[in-house]
């Protein structure tokens, strides 16, 4: 089928059934261009809740639609595809969490919105790419457990002077921005030499060393605006060049390397939104006492923010 009528009968549908679509900031420019709010994991976080449907299809992957339901429990939030996932969040167990609590006793537990919904119920505190360092640097206690990614742990126990004990330790990474290469950077600034290099913060720490500017997706996307230079080079999922050639047509932009792409964020497509919308499936539920625990680290989170 021709993509426009397509994407046509997609917006009849989600106006039919009373959806609102929130995608985030990693989606094809297709799917990115029909939702009604594109964001990063903060911003799609807070703005879930201000949003005036109880019905939201979200495209992303599986721990920010259970965030998004953690946040608004009597909202119907479906997913077009359920094996979307996020590899690093699963790398944390509970059990493993567990007894890491028990190992440091009294230590808070600081988690990545990057996490399980049964792990977030554990944790003191929530935070985000965005957001990590803020958090931490709030939290009344030199020592933090931090999980399950240790890249943005490093980078938020170098800001904030914290020592910061990485929970599961070395096997919590994201794969996509823990392979980047130190040849990738030298390679594109070479390609590039006038450019500016902004990286994701889940990148390793001689990554983000050779880097301009380090920031979560909704911080990359501001960036440029209060920047002289008219060319970037970008250290995340390509989803993001999209997006930021939308926003500023005058600039160009450069994936750090090639196939820079997150595979689980891909598999959702336009056709399983037409699907999923059609069938009103497939449906984010939780326990509702996973639910009631889990926010609040994430409240707390929202009050620190509101403190910054
Ligand atoms: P952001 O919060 O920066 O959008 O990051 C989410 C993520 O999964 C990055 O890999
Ligand atoms: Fe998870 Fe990495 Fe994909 Fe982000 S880019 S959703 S951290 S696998």
């Amino acid at each position: 089928m021709e993509k426009k009528p397509f994407i046509e009968k997609i917006l009849a549908l989600k106006e039919e059934k009373g959806y609102k679509i929130l995608a985030h900031n990693y989606q094809i420019g297709d799917i990115q261009d029909i939702a009604d709010i594109t964001g990063d994991s903060l911003q799609l976080a807070e703005l879930a809740e201000e949003i005036d449907s109880d019905k939201i299809l979200f495209a992303g992957v599986d721990f920010m639609a259970e965030t998004i339901k953690i946040l608004n429990p009597k909202k119907k939030v479906i997913v077009p595809v359920k094996s979307a996932t996020c590899p690093m969040a699963n790398s944390l167990s509970r059990a493993t969490l567990l007894a890491f609590k028990e190992k440091y006793p009294g230590v808070p537990v600081v988690l990545y919105v990057n996490s399980t919904a049964e792990c977030k119920a554990e944790a003191d505190y929530l935070c985000t790419s965005a957001n990590a360092v803020d958090v931490l640097a709030h939290i009344d206690s030199q020592k933090v457990l931090f999980g399950p990614d240790k890249n943005l742990a490093s980078y938020a126990a170098q800001r904030t002077g914290k020592e910061v004990f990485p929970i599961p330790g070395e096997n919590g990474y994201c794969y996509v921005h823990n392979s980047i290469t130190v040849e990738d950077v030298k390679r594109s600034r070479e390609m590039h030499p006038n450019a500016k290099i902004i990286v994701h913060p889940e990148c390793p720490e001689e990554i983000r060393d050779l880097s301009d500017y380090i920031g979560s997706t909704g911080q990359m996307l501001k960036f440029p605006k209060n920047d002289p230079s008219n060319e970037f080079i970008i250290g995340t999922d390509i989803g993001m060049i999209h997006k930021l050639k939308k926003n500023f047509p005058h600039i160009r932009f450069y994936p750090l390397k090639e196939y820079f792409i997150c595979h689980d964020m891909k598999k959702n497509t336009l056709e399983g939104i037409y699907e999923s919308l059609d069938k009103e499936e497939f449906e984010v539920s939780l326990d509702p006492k996973i639910i009631e625990k889990a926010r609040i680290p994430i409240r707390r989170m929202f009050e620190i923010m509101e403190r910054v």
